[in-house]
């Protein structure tokens, strides 16, 4: 059997065990030094003003939807296309999410499709950034605000990710990143959520300390039933350690989507994450569409990455397509592409060799279909 590869691995440095190993040690109040820390390092990066630190993207999104006040009988749109955690949170505070068809070249939300969901139950729209693809975020804004709905950016694959000049989750009124151990930084399990908006700032911040509010006097009170979806302090300090590298990580992912397209620029069959005019990508995960025409399949795909012993993945099913919702094949462009797509491995401490092994699986498999 060949070597295994691996789709997503951290990037641990010396820096993320020196920070790890103090935290560890620390007690009393420096046990939250490393969580404020982390918070500041990532406003900074996103250029907003707020930013909690959660223990997953899912938590983060649960509060915020909590803070926009959004409960049974409301509905939520997002993109057919997807992970789970987006629509559970939905559910989380009683709504519907509501799946929409998504854009063949991006993967992300088709506004034309949002703006025919909306109905006088729509409470918040969902923009998630797939596989750090941006989603055409001008008409999104503008939609929302025309309808006075707000829009909130799950930015958990697009840390990196910009839409002229401005990074994603920055832009929403409220963005959340997740730190899970596939995602482009990681701290094991964790979160984020960030806003340029003070009262639900405030909000969440109360929601994640069981409804304690930083402004009460009174000591110990919580003054509403929340939650607690905190990070530690071991955790945030890995986090610091990742975002002091957060550059250099976006950088090399980066660099690997782009050789991957170099590998892949003479075979026409094939699509990649795109990066339009204005736009920078993150490339958190190497994707590859087949065209229709190449005949090359998932089933294909999964088998001969397996032969391999690569650990490819397939490309989101439909969020609709899964038991506990309603299903939507009428939203035919997400039903379509993860029957002729796959995400390549594409972490950071990846060699060339491994890179071209990756390539050489996805070349055969179109000459496979030309051969028959
Ligand atoms: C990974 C991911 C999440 C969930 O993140 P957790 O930190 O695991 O809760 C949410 N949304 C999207 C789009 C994701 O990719």
């Amino acid at each position: 059997m060949k070597q295994p590869i691996l789709y997503a691995k951290p990037s641990i440095t010396e820096r993320e065990i020196r920070y790890v190993t103090d935290a560890a040690q620390a007690s009393g109040q420096a046990c939250y030094a490393y969580i404020t820390r982390f918070e500041e390092l990532f406003k900074k990066y996103l250029d907003v003003p707020y930013a909690l630190a959660t223990s997953s993207c899912t938590g983060a999104l649960h509060l915020g939807m909590i803070a926009l006040g959004i409960k049974p009988g409301d509905e939520v749109i997002l993109a057919d296309t997807g992970w789970i955690a987006t629509a559970s949170a939905i559910t989380y505070v009683g709504a519907k999410p509501v799946f929409v068809d998504v854009l063949p070249d991006s993967w992300c939300l088709d506004p034309r499709a949002v703006e025919k969901a909306i109905t006088p139950k729509t409470k918040a729209i969902i923009a998630v950034h797939v596989y750090s693809n941006l989603c055409e975020m001008d008409t999104l804004l503008n939609l929302g605000k025309a309808h006075g709905i707000p829009l909130i950016e799950d930015s958990a694959e697009a840390l990196g990710s910009v839409y002229h000049g401005k990074r994603a989750g920055s832009m929403g009124i409220f963005g959340t990143f997740s730190f899970h151990g596939t995602k482009t930084i990681s701290t094991g399990e964790g979160g984020m959520l960030v806003t340029s908006d003070p009262v639900l700032y405030d909000k969440v911040v109360t929601l994640n300390n069981h409804g304690r509010s930083p402004h009460q006097k009174k000591q110990f009170w919580p003054d509403i039933v929340g939650h607690k979806y905190k990070i530690s302090n071991v955790q945030a300090a890995i986090g610091c350690a990742q975002m002091e590298r957060v550059e250099e990580i976006v950088a090399r992912k980066r660099e690997i989507l782009s050789l991957y397209q170099k590998k892949f620029s003479s075979f026409l069959e094939i699509t990649m994450n795109p990066e339009p005019e204005g736009c920078v990508n993150g490339a958190w995960m190497p994707t590859v569409v087949f065209s229709r025409e190449s005949g090359v399949t998932r089933e294909l795909l999964q088998e001969a990455f397996k032969e391999e012993n690569i650990d490819a993945r397939v490309f989101f099913w439909p969020l609709s397509s899964l038991p506990m919702f309603p299903s939507c094949p009428e939203n035919k462009v997400a039903w379509d592409i993860p029957n002729r797509a796959i995400n390549l491995p594409g972490y950071h401490d990846m060699t060339e060799e491994e890179m071209d092994r990756v390539a050489s699986v996805v070349v055969r498999c179109l000459e496979r279909t030309k051969r028959r």
